[in-house]
């Protein structure tokens, strides 16, 4: 028979390497109540009738946490409370680009199952990584700052994004319609150009290929009562809004395609295309530009007894909402228009492919 006793220790074990032998030392940490789970299961055993075997000196894991915990200082733990490794070497500083993002963050025993703690974990250190790695991107020749261990690092690679020489477009949008026959509304954020894709040739631009600046990252929230009580976040949205398809090469589209958590736990796609067809002088082009038609799916699950939702449905954007996206307009406004009537000329006037 196994028996089994369950408590937390004192978060005060140690491992060390031992740089003169090559090894790694480990002291375990001490289990206040490790005399009384002996006590217990010898009183077990004995009702029992049977022998005690038990580990030979301490307790034993299978939550290990803390292995290169986070700390205030690089003297008491390994990274900062962003998961950035200290650079012990340079006071104040962090390794660029080196995180800790598992367990070994979490520096004592939560007391109860830990995986959900580690995932929060997990995805906190995860803003950190993301926005290092779109600084490094867009510098893509410039070698990455030793940042020093300051609350506002964040803050200030976020400024650097947004300032900088890249022409970042953002913009707000809004859509109100019915899916199903069910209302929805989506407040989308748009980040055009994000990619900074400095390798885009204007004057002869690879088969179809939209302009950076009419393509880009999708975030914001969805609003559908009759399908999730709370808001739908995006947690990954892409937007083209040049989109050409080689099967029809005269029509245009406005492609989204959002991925969208609830706090359920279910995950949906809703993908919708404004389609601007040619051959009629705009005179529908109003309509065209305005709406979108959405499909909206659930993702499978792991549960069984999910059901499964396949829903159509159009979202509009009225004129005073279109109103407030061209006046929340940030960054190269001029230039984005410019680029995105263009494509519109050229689809409903001179009619090229
Ligand atoms: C038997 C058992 C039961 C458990 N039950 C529960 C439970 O019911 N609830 C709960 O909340 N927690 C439970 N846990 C604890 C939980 O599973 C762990 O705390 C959690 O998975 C740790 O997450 P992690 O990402 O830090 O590490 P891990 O999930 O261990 O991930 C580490 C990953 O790194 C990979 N890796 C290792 N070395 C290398 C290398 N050199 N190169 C590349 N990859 C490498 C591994 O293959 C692994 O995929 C249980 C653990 C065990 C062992």
């Amino acid at each position: 028979m196994v028996l089994n006793a369950m408590g937390y220790d004192e978060s005060d074990g140690k491992i060390m390497f031992k740089k003169d032998i090559y090894k790694i030392h480990f002291t375990p940490p001490q289990d206040p109540l490790f005399l009384r789970k002996i006590k217990a299961f010898q009183k077990l055993t004995k009702k029992l009738g049977g022998i005690l075997f038990m580990s030979r000196y301490r307790s034993t894991s299978v939550h290990l946490l803390g292995g290169c915990n986070a700390s205030s200082d690089p003297s008491h733990g390994v990274c900062n409370s962003k998961g950035q490794v200290f650079d012990t070497e340079a006071p104040a500083t962090v390794h660029p680009g080196l995180y800790v993002c598992d367990a070994s963050l979490i520096p004592c025993s939560v007391g109860i199952n830990p995986s959900l703690t580690i995932a929060a974990a997990a995805e906190h250190v995860s803003r950190y990584l993301v926005k290092d790695v779109l600084e490094y991107k867009s510098k893509r020749d410039v070698p990455i700052l030793v940042k020093t261990v300051d609350q506002h690092s964040c803050l200030t690679t976020d400024k650097n994004l947004r300032s900088g020489h890249t022409p970042i477009i953002v913009f707000k949008e809004t859509l109100k319609g019915y899916i199903g026959g069910m209302p929805c509304t989506a407040y989308l954020k748009m980040k055009m150009n994000s990619q900074n894709q400095t390798d885009f040739d204007e004057g002869n631009p690879v088969n179809g290929e939209s302009h950076p600046f009419l393509r880009g990252k999708v975030g914001g929230y969805v609003v559908f009562k009759s399908i999730e009580k709370d808001e739908l976040h995006v947690i990954d949205g892409e937007i083209d809004l040049c989109e050409v398809d080689y099967r029809t090469p005269y029509t245009q589209y406005m492609h989204y395609r959002l991925l969208l958590a609830a706090s359920s736990g279910s995950r949906y796609i809703l993908e919708g295309k404004k389609i601007m067809h040619p051959f009629l002088f705009a005179l529908y082009a109003w309509r065209e530009t305005t709406t979108l038609h959405v499909t909206f799916k659930k993702l499978a699950g792991n549960k069984s007894q999910d059901e499964t939702i396949n829903l159509i449905g159009k979202l509009r954007i009225f004129m005073i909402e279109l109103l407030k996206s061209f006046m929340s307009i940030e960054g190269n406004k001029r230039r984005f228009i410019y680029h995105l009537s263009q494509t519109l000329l050229r689809t409903y006037i001179l009619r090229i492919p």
